[in-house]
């Protein structure tokens, strides 16, 4: 039993740490095995995190590991390969350090978003290229901004920005024609439509300026997107955990406590609810680390009374 941990937490991003916060508290034996990739990296600030405003995301994670040490959890630098699952444990195959056992999971992995494929965009990204105006509308607030509408969110969040801009222009090439009702409404609240594909977004010093097809360059101070997530859960795939199809994409089928199909493997944070921003990642993560915790400690005690039986 040394060699097995209580919880393996793969991930160490804000709904990794959490979860693995609250089972260090719980003394239980963690592991938390991150591969360093965390979502926002490419942001410098965070946002909309209470008590964290403006903080880089990298120290947050730098924090929360040193808090989750304090409690005993341990941390590997390392990527994982495969899980496998008997009846009592969880085996996690990484590429550098080797078998972990476990007798429960967590995944915290996050997920890519893969971006529209136009040149210059994914240079941006994080910088004058965002998704999210929660995250960073303050930041640009009043400012020429554009939306380049992409489904099946593009005209929400085109309808969203405005809030942050009158400037606004939406390029709506990749929704197709727009119908007359969303093209009035658009315009409406004083936004600029243009259905030419955009060809280019480039760094003009100063602002963004995006070409279209039709030899236009448009300038703006920053552009809004929406990249297809997708999940880092494919070390799981052939254990064939329920899934389940959402708007977004196909997501693991979890419980609201983060329970998938197989009662060993939790899952939390970006890598099933796409939309979860930090605070919500945290909060997912504190209810998953307690709820796994409550699943050992119910498992503790059903093998305390068989041994007592024996
Ligand atoms: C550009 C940008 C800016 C953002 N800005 C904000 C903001 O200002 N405020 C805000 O609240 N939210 C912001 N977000 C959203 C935020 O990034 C996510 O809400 C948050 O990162 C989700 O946390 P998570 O723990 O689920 O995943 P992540 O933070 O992505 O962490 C997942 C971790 O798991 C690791 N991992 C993945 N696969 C493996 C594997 N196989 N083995 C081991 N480790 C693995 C990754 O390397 C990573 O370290 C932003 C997102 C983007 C894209």
């Amino acid at each position: 039993m040394e060699d097995i941990w209580d919880v393996i937490v793969i991930g160490g991003g804000p709904a990794g740490l959490s979860a693995a916060l609250m089972l260090g508290r719980a003394g239980r034996r963690t592991l938390v095995l991150d591969a360093g990739q965390p979502r926002n990296r490419f942001a410098a600030h965070m946002h909309g995190v209470l008590g964290n405003e403006g903080t880089p995301p990298a120290d947050l994670l730098a924090r929360g590991r040193t808090e989750a040490a304090g409690y005993g959890v341990a941390f590997a630098d390392d990527t994982v390969e495969k899980v496998d699952v008997t009846d009592s444990t969880v085996a996690v195959a990484t590429t550098g350090s080797g078998i972990w056992v476990a007798r429960a999971l967590i995944v915290a992995t996050g997920l890519t978003d893969d971006l529209p494929e136009i040149p210059g965009l994914a240079q941006q990204w994080g910088r004058r290229v965002l998704h999210c105006p929660y995250c960073h509308g303050w930041e640009v607030r009043d400012q020429r901004l554009g939306v380049l509408a992409m489904p099946p969110m593009g005209l929400h969040q085109a309808e969203l920005v405005r809030q942050w801009s009158a400037h606004l222009v939406v390029f709506t090439a990749a929704l197709g024609p727009l119908d007359a009702e969303a093209e009035r409404r658009l315009r409406a609240r004083g936004v600029e439509l243009i259905s030419e594909p955009v060809v280019e977004i480039a760094d003009d010093g100063e602002c963004l300026a995006v070409r279209t097809a039709d030899g236009r360059s448009v300038p703006v101070d920053a552009v809004f997107t929406g990249g297809t997530p997708r999940p880092h859960d494919g070390f799981l795939a052939h254990l064939g955990l329920a899934r389940t199809d959402t708007s977004l994409g196909s997501f693991l089928a979890v419980d609201p406590a983060g329970r998938t199909s197989n009662e060993r493997i939790w899952a939390v944070g970006n890598v099933v609810n796409p939309t979860g921003n930090v605070p919500l990642s945290i909060g997912a993560g504190a209810m998953t680390g307690g709820a796994v915790n409550g699943a050992l400690v119910t498992e503790d005690f059903d093998t305390a009374l068989q041994e007592q039986r024996r």
